[in-house]
């Protein structure tokens, strides 16, 4: 049993076969999705789309990289989606991306802290995004506070002090296909100091495919070859690690595990 917490699957990558996607991924075990909106109406889609599969849930957010086009009319629109059904389980993806820069950095910032204000208003933990940026970010943190219901620092891509730093603001840590990587040089000790009820897994998909699917498209089906790693970096049986990872999301996003 495992939790994919950080999946686009309302993406068009997915328009032509999602169906034998979902079925792949419950046959390995995959029993829950969250589906991650980008932009206003990647948000709208994703809602959609988790009103129509009983496994799948939505976040709602502006990515860094879609930060430009956020104005209040977008803002509004999250809100009423993020109160529009329990199906929405958190604000995301927000936060940093100093790689691409697609966006400017203040207007980055500025979005990223309307979005956190927004995650306290609705009582929803947040997903943050965090590329080339981990300073900047921990420091909008420090500065306007993690909301309450708590967050994931997704695709985690920092070192063991930032882990650190993560975890003593109650975030928990996401690991995705880089932990499968060879090169996955810091990783690998972020997982080993991280505590087991801090700890939890997703593919990114599209993107980020393990290491055997490297170059091709990502997807939930995927993601018992990256619980298994972390897993086995922890020493612990893969399959009841990756139940307590599912069970850390279920009880972060509120969902009640039947
Ligand atoms: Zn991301
Ligand atoms: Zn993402």
């Amino acid at each position: 049993m495992l939790f994919d917490t950080h999946a686009h699957l309302h993406f068009p990558e997915f328009a032509d076969d999602l169906p034998a996607v979902l079925e792949r991924a419950r046959g390995v075990g995959v029993r829950w999705m969250l589906t991650i909106g980008t932009s206003v109406e990647g948000s709208q889609a994703a809602l959609t789309l988790a009103e129509r599969e009983p496994d799948l849930y939505a976040a709602v957010g502006i990515h860094p990289h879609d930060a430009a086009e956020a104005d209040e009319a977008a803002f509004e629109e999250l809100r009423r989606l993020a109160e529009a059904s329990d199906r929405v389980v958190a604000i995301g993806e927000i936060g940093l991306d100093f790689f691409r820069n697609l966006s400017p950095r203040d207007v980055q910032a500025e979005v990223f802290r309307r979005q956190l204000d927004l995650a306290r208003r609705v009582r929803k933990p947040v997903l943050i995004h965090c590329r080339e940026a981990h300073a900047e970010t921990l420091e909008i943190l420090r500065v306007e506070g993690v909301p309450v219901a708590g967050g994931i620092m997704h695709c985690f891509s920092g070192d063991a002090e930032v882990a650190r730093r993560c975890l003593d603001l109650g975030l928990f840590i996401s690991l995705a296909g880089p932990v499968t990587y060879p090169n996955a040089r810091k990783l690998p000790e972020v997982v080993r100091l991280a505590p087991e009820d801090r700890l939890v897994v997703e593919t990114d998909c599209p993107f980020l495919p393990p290491q055997p699917y490297r170059g091709k498209r990502n997807e939930p089906a995927h993601l018992p070859i990256t619980a298994a790693r972390v897993a086995e970096l922890k020493g612990l049986p893969a399959e009841a690690f990756g139940a307590r990872m599912a069970e850390n999301a279920l009880t972060l996003f509120g969902i009640r595990s039947t």
